[in-house]
């Protein structure tokens, strides 16, 4: 028997503000046999509509292991949809760990690979972010992130010898690379993931793609992280929610922004639970045990998705106050929103005015 279940946009919602408009994300159906969301719901054609005389076109899609959503307004839209979908899957392919044919799976399995130059330039960016951030970006983490049953939900804790032996094998110094050849080469027992950042690359890539179309405003949300382009076609800013680590029916706070993307990390996104201790998905590279640094959501808000996807996971590895230098440094870049175990929120000062919260909140200085 066929049942209903409800996909929520996960991580981030959007919400409309304003009743008459109908810009706004918040809950989906899926129709579904088993309950289990799997590629073939998602794989829904893309659906042309008007909303107050601009054509519009939605589409779902499940990519790099996660729900994607696409909304993009504009006479382009269907063009601009197709070529969206397209491009998502064009860097699945090329990224995916899992995937035989990626060049990622092809260095982690050989040891080495020519990369293509779109590949290189995105693990150098990554080298050069986790070198930002001395070292809380870390894309060495894959052998962790096996041990720990990340990779194929078989959860454990691993010993500590364990994590010991596969924190060696860690580092940028365990990757070599060639600029001229561009020959990439991992030491033994090293492999890198590009899950951190590989969504907020594509969000950018397909704003650049919305350039090339007819298209006046778009949003997109990749598994939780959102990135907007232009404003809405009434003009207005875009409501992009933030979701409650807590509480998944509830909102953390909302931003106010267009041609932007809101980009959330949170420990509540995938985990597991042993002996009553809850074990997950971000790895902090000093200790190999998943970040324990006293913040339980990480939201940048930047123009560059790239940036902001590597920040988030950075960020949430660091804590607030690695955190709020890291910003003093790099304040024209991002802006962030922080909630601590505590339940306190921070936001940087490029978002007073623009952020809303039901909670009380701190602004960084
Ligand atoms: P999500 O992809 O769930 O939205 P993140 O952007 O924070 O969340 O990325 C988490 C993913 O990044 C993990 O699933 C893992 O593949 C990888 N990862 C975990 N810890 C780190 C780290 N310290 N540095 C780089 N990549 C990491
Ligand atoms: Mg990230």
């Amino acid at each position: 028997m066929k049942k209903f279940i409800y996909l929520t946009i996960a991580a981030a919602l959007l919400l409309s503000g304003c009743g008459s408009n109908a810009q706004s994300v918040q809950v989906v159906s899926v129709n579904d046999d088993d309950g289990e969301i799997t590629e073939e719901d998602l794989a829904t054609e893309a659906e042309t509509t008007y909303e107050n005389g601009v054509k519009v076109s939605k589409q779902y899609v499940f990519a790099m292991d996660t729900e994607m959503y696409l909304a993009i307004y504009g006479t382009e839209c269907e063009e601009a949809i197709e070529a969206a979908v397209e491009e998502i899957n064009r860097i699945d392919d090329l990224l995916s760990v899992g995937d035989e044919e990626s060049e990622i799976f092809v260095l982690n399995s050989e040891g080495s690979c020519t990369l293509s130059d779109e590949t290189y330039e995105l693990i150098e960016r990554a080298l050069e972010i986790g070198d930002l951030t001395a070292g809380a970006l870390d894309i060495t983490v894959y052998p962790l992130m096996e041990a720990w049953g990340f990779t194929t939900q078989d959860y454990r804790v691993p010993s500590e010898s364990e994590i010991k032996e596969l924190l060696e094998k860690m580092g940028a110094d365990k990757i070599s690379y060639d600029e001229d050849t561009k020959v990439m080469t991992l030491s033994e027992g090293t492999m890198i993931d590009l899950g951190a950042i590989a969504k907020g690359y594509t969000s950018s890539r397909l704003m650049e793609i919305f350039e090339e179309y007819d298209v006046n405003s778009a949003m997109v949300s990749l598994g939780g992280n959102i990135h907007v382009y232009g404003s809405k076609t009434d003009g207005s800013d875009w409501n992009v929610a933030i979701a409650d680590p807590e509480d998944s029916s509830k909102y953390l706070g909302a931003v106010k922004v267009s041609d932007k993307c809101v980009i959330t990390s949170g420990g509540y996104e995938r985990y597991f639970e042993e002996d009553g201790v809850v074990y997950h998905h971000i790895l902090d590279p000093s200790t190999g045990y998943p970040a324990d640094s006293g913040v339980i959501s990480v939201t940048i808000v930047s123009d560059d998705g790239t940036l902001a996807d590597a920040l988030s996971t950075s960020l949430f590895v660091m804590g607030l106050s690695k955190a709020t230098e890291f910003w003093e440094n790099h304040s024209d870049e991002f802006d962030f929103i922080i909630e601590t175990d505590d339940g306190e929120i921070y936001i940087t000062p490029g978002l007073d005015g623009i952020f809303s919260s039901d909670s009380d909140y701190n602004i960084v200085e």
